[in-house]
């Protein structure tokens, strides 16, 4: 059985001169089917209005729909442009991210070939994150009753504050990151926080990975992980401030799988963030990720059918308007 993934090319964004390379996403599409690791690619929906506003506040997304059409100001903490194809694309990566989640609810593991945007709060969007597609995902999964209990395994350096703040009320959620301390942004309160050194290297970055997960492990036993699987932990990266190697990302792969596996999780993984000095950096990082998960859905198929699966994957929820 091979891993579904999700993937539009709407998710690139003409960002010039930006620091955030959108371009990964098409580049790390073409390297999968390239390599012919992957069969299937679903294409995603836009999130739903009714989806959204499971986790943001109306006003909110309002005034982005506003922002984008030149009628309100831009906020600076958004630190990226705002127009129609931009939310058109995070609305995008938000329905992924939800495919995504239930695709590996049916098959075990799937992969949003873009997502993880963590950053964004119920009422403001920060750090190129306009909607959360992480925390609408777990939601919306959770009121189908497609899921009972949601990990967050959120390992990209910068702390998952927005999805945080989001799921903080909500016992069916269990957010965990593994982040760099001393970087952006402000700190919120996860279930679970580990603040790195700088320059944390393999030993001491997979060391907190795997202490984390096997905590997390004691105190919840979810039926779905989301993996935001961030290559800016990477030493090269711009953004971030550890010193972690490929092959020690490669390693912390296999360790949120090992560790879904023990708890008989499915894995949705998201690609998140990464600001690589050399762009082949970033795809490399993500590819690796993605080899992985797809050897693993090979050798676990394990016809998540039968074991009581009831939605199906690409009906979602009604539609309604999009963003
Ligand atoms: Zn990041």
């Amino acid at each position: 059985m091979k891993a579904p993934l999700v993937y539009t090319e709407r998710y690139t964004l003409a960002w010039p001169g930006h620091v955030f390379p959108t371009r990964k996403y098409e580049q790390v599409a073409r390297a999968v089917r390239e390599e012919g690791l992957a069969e299937e690619f679903h294409e995603p929906r836009p999130a739903a209005s009714e989806e959204i506003l499971t986790c943001h506040r109306p006003e909110y997304l309002e005034r982005l729909r506003a922002i984008a059409d030149g009628l309100e100001e831009w906020d600076p903490r958004f630190e990226c442009p705002v127009s129609r194809p931009v939310l058109e694309s995070f609305g995008l990566a938000v329905g992924g991210t939800i495919l995504a989640g239930r695709l590996a609810v049916e098959r075990g593991y799937a992969a949003n070939l873009g997502g993880g945007f963590h950053h964004a709060y119920p009422d403001h969007g920060e750090g190129f994150c306009l909607l959360n597609d992480v925390a609408v995902a777990a939601r919306v999964l959770l009121g189908e009753g497609l899921v009972r209990r949601v990990l967050v395994a959120d390992l990209d350096v910068h702390q998952g504050n927005g999805t945080a703040v989001m799921a903080r009320e909500d016992p069916r959620i269990f957010t965990l990151s593994v982040h760099q301390e001393n970087n952006y942004p402000v700190k919120e309160i996860s279930d679970l926080d580990v603040g790195l050194p700088d320059l944390a290297d393999d030993d001491v970055y997979l060391g907190a990975v795997d202490g984390a997960l096997r905590r997390a492990e004691r105190a919840f036993s979810p039926d779905l992980v989301l993996y935001l699987a961030g290559a800016d932990p990477y030493v090269e990266d711009r953004l971030g401030g550890l010193a972690v190697s490929k092959r020690g990302l490669e390693e912390r792969d296999r360790i949120v799988f090992d560790h879904a596996e023990r708890s008989g999780a499915a894995v949705a993984a998201l690609l998140a963030g990464g600001y690589p000095r050399r762009e082949r950096d970033v795809v490399e990082i993500h590819l690796a990720m993605i080899r992985e998960l797809l050897r693993r859905a090979g050798r676990n198929g394990r016809g998540r059918e039968e074991a009581g699966c009831r939605a199906s994957p690409e009906r979602g929820g009604a539609p309604g308007d999009q963003v």
